[in-house]
């Protein structure tokens, strides 16, 4: 056995291990998209298309295990497909439901607007996927030596080689990352070994253990081998209820002078741990006329499709937020949350909030401003003082998201004066400069990550630990 990792090692994003099982046989698990600078580091590529072309040699590949739909552990599929893998795409139920909307979105963004194109491809993903319910075991279908040495059933074949035939199956468990996510179990199994067994984990991305919404991932009853996302590794969040009036303060002092507090956020995950958080205060604040009546939009047709989904597998929430539907309540569907469609309808919203004197809350895709129609409300707001933003995700080296962050932030406060521009700080936007008086705010606990001590807890509370 040996694991080969194509992605997500020198940076954090565009997730691709490959557990090879024998000399005929391997799995990938994960084909994810690099973000942010991290787009340029594999193999030194110097345009786009040479980072996303799949640069290893497939041919033993028999299948791919999704963990779940965020683009970094998805985004290369369409390549993988454009070099030929034909085999089962194995996911989740919930994850087998939106893989095909993140494709679609992410051929439309990064790759092609042609629909015959993007069709054809997800009529291979549709064909090629599986999907599967958590904690079932799955036998994989593997390509065995001595069969291919006799090709046609021989009578009374070597028992010897029967035996010694590699057999691989797999298992999902939630992990409380995003709806779907899954760490994945996969066992080996050579007869001929002494030791019957060998389990590998993958653990895809792990939820943080007191993250709205879905309960947090329990540790696997045994691991020989264990492949960890680290992407907090080095970091404590901060604990939920301390997030959660920091959420608060921030957009209170953000609306007092009527402006928008513009919200950028992946469209799974984020956007609906954020929008349970805020009907939390709704609820919380019942007095407040402020509270009461801010409008909340949710500005990207994805991030609505995706909360359709959460609300639609509900069966796959904690605790707390089923208990919130007993009680009659809507965490994901509340009075004062509007959504915006078409393009058209973004392009009035923009112009409307810009002259208008209320308050409001938008969320809007993509989380690291590298796309999508937050880049457009930045254009609009970024450089007025009344607005602020606030970014409740990582922000990769290299994204717009991050240079916002990094200058936006030493200016806080300072900058007040926006007649005098050359001491504002800037970014460049379509190639554009554009100075930064909105004031810039970081929550940086909030996370859909699991933090140093989640992973370590994660390893700890095994029963069988890994070993070499
Ligand atoms: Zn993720």
């Amino acid at each position: 056995m040996k694991i080969q990792h194509h992605g997500a090692v020198n940076g954090v994003t565009g997730s691709c291990h490959q557990l090879h099982i024998d000399e005929q046989n391997s799995v990938l698990i994960d084909c994810g998209l690099f973000q942010g600078a991290e787009q340029g580091k594999n193999n030194g590529a110097e345009n786009n298309e040479k980072h996303l072309a799949i640069d290893f040699d497939i041919s033993t590949v028999q299948a791919l295990i999704v963990t779940h739909c965020h683009i970094d552990h998805v985004g290369r599929i369409p390549y993988l497909l454009a070099a030929g893998f034909r085999g089962p795409i194995y996911a989740t139920t919930a994850t087998a439901a939106l893989l095909p909307l993140v494709i679609e979105d992410a051929l439309k963004v990064g790759v092609t607007r042609n629909k015959s194109m993007i069709n054809a491809c997800l009529k291979l993903l549709k064909k090629q996927l599986i999907a599967l319910d958590y904690k079932k075991w799955q036998s994989l279908a593997l390509s065995d030596a001595a069969l291919l040495v006799h090709p046609e059933p021989v009578e009374g074949r070597d028992a010897a080689a029967e035996a010694s035939s590699p057999k691989a199956k797999i298992k999902f468990q939630m992990a409380g990352h995003i709806l779907g996510s899954a760490y994945v179990e996969i066992d080996i199994i050579k007869k001929s070994n002494k030791t019957p067994k060998h389990r590998v984990v993958f653990s895809g991305d792990l939820g943080a253990p007191y993250a709205p919404l879905l309960p947090a991932p329990k540790s696997p009853y045994r691991a020989d081998t264990l492949v960890i996302e680290s992407t907090y590794g080095d970091k404590n969040h901060q604990n939920r209820k301390v997030r959660t009036k920091q959420l608060q303060k921030i957009i209170e002092k953000a609306v007092a002078d009527n402006g928008v507090v513009l919200i950028p956020a992946f469209s799974i995950g984020r956007t609906q741990e954020l929008l349970y958080e805020l009907e939390k205060i709704i609820q919380r604040k019942a007095n407040s006329s402020l509270w009461q009546n801010i409008d909340i939009i949710i500005d990207s047709p994805m991030a609505a499709k995706f909360t359709e989904h959460y609300k639609e597998f509900k069966n796959l929430w904690d605790a707390e937020a089923k208990q919130k539907l007993k009680l009659g309540r809507h965490p994901l569907s509340f009075e004062q949350l509007y959504t915006v469609d078409s393009h058209q309808e973004h392009r009035q919203t923009v112009a409307y909030l810009a002259k208008r004197n209320k308050p409001a809350i938008i969320i809007a895709a993509s989380g690291m401003c590298s796309g999508g129609r937050i880049v457009n409300y930045l254009k609009q707001f970024l450089n007025d003082k009344t607005a602020d933003i606030l970014f409740v995700g990582y922000q990769a080296q290299g994204s717009l998201g991050r240079d916002i962050q990094k200058y936006g932030t030493i200016a806080e406060g300072t900058i007040t004066d926006s007649s005098k521009p050359s001491k504002a700080p800037y970014v460049f936007i379509d190639g554009k400069r554009i100075y930064i008086n909105a004031g810039v705010h970081t929550i940086s606990g909030y996370s859909a990550h699991a933090d140093q001590n989640g992973l370590i807890n994660f390893v700890k509370r095994m029963r069988l630990n890994p070993h070499i």
